[in-house]
C-alpha cells in the first residue's frame, strides 16, 4: 500500500513509495517556503487597491489570499517574485521592489 505524501520522509524505503512516483495527492509545498526563491518581493498598496481581485486568478502560486470578499496581505512565504501581479492589476496597486 503506498504511502500517503504526507508521511514520506527521508527514512522511507523506495518499497514503500508509489508506482512510478506518482502524486496521488496535492498541497506539499504548502510546508515547504518556497518564498525562500524570490529576489523581488512585490508591495501591494492599499490605497490604491480597488479591491477588483483580479490580481488573484493571475498568480500562479496563490499566494494572493482572499478573506471576505478582499484581497489581502500577499503570501510571501510561497511566492516567488514573478511580477505577474504587477501586470495584472489594473490600477498601478502592486509594485516590485528588488530582494526578499
Ligand atoms: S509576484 Fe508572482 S508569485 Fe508573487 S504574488 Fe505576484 S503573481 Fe504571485
Ligand atoms: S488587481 Fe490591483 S486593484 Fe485589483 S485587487 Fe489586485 S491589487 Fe487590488
Amino acid at each position: 500500500m503506498a504511502l500517503k505524501a504526507s508521511q514520506i520522509n527521508d527514512e522511507t524505503k523506495w518499497q514503500d513509495l508509489t508506482e512510478g512516483l506518482q502524486i496521488y495527492e496535492p498541497a506539499t509545498s504548502k510546508t515547504f517556503e518556497t518564498g525562500e526563491w524570490r529576489t523581488q518581493t512585490p508591495v501591494f498598496d492599499e490605497e490604491k487597491c480597488k479591491q477588483c481581485l483580479l490580481c488573484v486568478p493571475y498568480c500562479p502560486d496563490s499566494c494572493i489570499p482572499v478573506v471576505d470578499g478582499k484581497r489581502r496581505a500577499f503570501d510571501l512565504m510561497h511566492c516567488k517574485g514573478c511580477g505577474i501581479c504587477v501586470k495584472a492589476c489594473p490600477f498601478d496597486a502592486i509594485s516590485m521592489k528588488p530582494g526578499k
